[in-house]
């Protein structure tokens, strides 16, 4: 049959919390040519815990890999064409395996897990003035639940084949893109075990300004640096994909993998934000604000995240962000979802808020995880309140969207003070943005326009774009003036500001409840 000449592709394997992708770009337009997604199965084992099945995850990654290809050769796209494999995945989640059987030695622990937090309480109890923000000037983070290190820490303490696997040698430490990487390019049989400065910088135990792991932050979280993955830039050839009998068509084999991200350093890259003060925000399981403070790293007094943003190439600088993170916002919908069962699916609570159009006064705080920035308060817990005989299914679902905008309009007021130069108009993407209401609702709670890419894939493009531009691919520039304009919606605020005032004053009342539950 014919095939179609199309001129070199890029892949990129997207493993996010709720589901792992696969996608093909064509790498001289950035046109999304084909994918395949895959639900994961998280599981709650106790109350505050959130676990992955590991093996799941890769299973996951090598299903919709065959899916794809077989939808490309559907398409007469010769697969053979693709030149690169980008890895993007989501942050802190954190596993060990034995590197002599390849197997995980227990769940992956996720990055919503809350079960680190006396160890959290503990470590900042010995620290001088109890200060949360002691390993901040290294780290750019607070010692919080949300990081890799102190999960490792109860890995090492709490399950004894990871302990032994430690003493013994055979221990590998790894977020989910070295797990990925080290099976992808032959696991026991020679795989690289790597990270990539991104995910690095966000397990704690790496240095933001050396750019490497730091020998203290290893002492102080107790942890033998011989089991810490080496740390790569976000875009090189780390290894080449190897026979599995996972992947029956095989036909990804030898194909380099270059690229690698976290989730929200792959959605910046793929929003294109390469200049200083430019961010977006995305809405998938959590909710991250990034802006790019370029070569700098800064530091926030609003309870913002410094991380690393990028770095391009081996010999390319290190570019740093701001971040603002929220635990809960796709989240709060699969809770009313799977917990309350008002919705059968995600995308109902749409039309189902809509119908309503207010929340009738009821403000649901879902501070399931405690609250991430700007607050940083692990003993939160969620309230929904103003209810009155009144409220109703539809009210709550519409407190559930607004919740995830208010939340959105703490973050961006504290990058805003930060930074000092408000932003004009925020870029958006992932899961949630094809949530219409959502978006209005955001553009009305911020008083500034949203904007929206029409392909929502930005996430996998950031990782395609960092795998087909390294060194040794070269298949896709990143010159801005080089790729193809991308189409984008726009959401103008339609309330009065006052009125949008208001209700995010009656948001921070509810907040305030919602911080001092464990104690009062
Ligand atoms: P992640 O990368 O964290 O896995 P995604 O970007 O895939 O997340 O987004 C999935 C999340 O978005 C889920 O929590 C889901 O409940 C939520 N979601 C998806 N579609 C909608 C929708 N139309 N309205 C509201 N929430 C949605």
């Amino acid at each position: 049959s014919d095939r179609i000449m199309l001129g070199p592709l890029v892949a990129a394997v997207d493993q996010g919390t709720s589901s792992t992708r696969f996608l093909v770009f064509n790498a001289k337009t950035a046109e999304l040519l084909s994918h395949h997604q895959v639900e994961i199965k998280q599981s709650f084992p106790k109350e505050g815990w959130v676990e992955e099945d590991p093996r799941e995850i890769l299973q996951s990654v090598y299903e919709c890999m065959e899916r794809t290809c077989e939808k490309l050769t559907q398409l007469n796209i010769d697969i053979s064409n693709i030149k690169a494999i980008g890895v993007t995945n989501q942050r802190e989640t954190t596993l060990v395996w034995d590197k002599e059987t390849g197997e995980p030695l227990y769940n992956a622990i996720v990055w919503l897990d809350l079960r680190t937090q006396s160890t959290v309480e503990r470590l900042i109890n010995k620290t001088p003035g109890r200060n949360k923000n002691h390993l901040k000037h290294k780290t750019g983070l607070p010692i919080s639940t949300y990081f890799s290190a102190v999960k490792l820490r109860w890995l090492v303490d709490n399950v004894l084949e990871v302990h032994e696997a430690v003493q013994s040698h055979r221990a590998m430490f790894g977020t989910i893109d070295s797990w990925l990487i080290w099976c992808l390019t032959g696991g026991r049989n020679g795989g690289v075990h790597c990270t990539d400065v991104t995910n690095a910088s966000r397990t704690m135990l790496f240095n933001i300004h050396t750019m490497d792991w730091d020998p203290e932050l290893c002492k102080y979280f107790d942890i033998p640096m011989e089991i810490l993955p080496k740390v790569r830039s976000s875009s090189e050839i780390y290894g080449l994909m190897r026979i599995s009998s996972s992947l029956k068509s095989g036909s990804l084999t030898g194909v380099p993998i270059s690229g690698c991200l976290g989730d929200q350093s792959a959605a910046l890259v793929g929003q294109m934000c390469f200049q200083d003060g430019h961010a977006k925000n995305t809405y998938g399981t959590g909710c991250f604000l990034l802006r790019n403070t370029g070569l700098k790293p800064v530091m926030s007094d609003h309870g913002l995240l410094t991380t690393v943003a990028y770095k391009l190439g081996r010999d390319k600088p290190a570019y740093y962000a701001l971040e603002g993170s929220v635990a809960i916002a796709g989240a709060v919908v699969q809770w009313l979802k799977d917990n309350l069962g008002i919705v059968q699916s995600s995308v109902e609570i749409e039309n189902l808020a809509a119908a309503v159009g207010t929340s009738y006064g009821c403000y649901f705080v879902p501070a399931f995880s405690g609250l991430y920035a700007p607050y940083w308060e692990p003993s939160a817990r969620g309230i929904i309140c103003g209810l009155t005989q009144f409220t109703n299914r539809s009210h709550l679902a519409f407190a559930a969207l607004e919740a995830v905008c208010f939340q959105t309009r703490e973050i961006l007021d504290a990058m805003n003070q930060d930074s000092g130069i408000p932003l004009t108009q925020l870029q958006v993407d992932g899961g949630m943005t094809s949530n219409r209401l959502l978006m209005q609702l955001q553009a009305d709670i911020l008083c500034i326009p949203v904007v929206k890419p029409s392909m929502p894939e930005t996430t996998a493009l950031g990782a395609a774009m960092a795998a087909g531009a390294a060194e040794g691919v070269s298949v896709w520039s990143l010159k801005p003036e080089d790729l193809t304009a991308v189409t984008c919606e726009k959401f103008e605020p339609q309330i009065n500001p006052e009125e949008s005032e208001f209700r995010y004053a009656r948001w921070k009342k509810a907040v305030q409840k919602a911080m001092n539950w464990e104690t009062t």
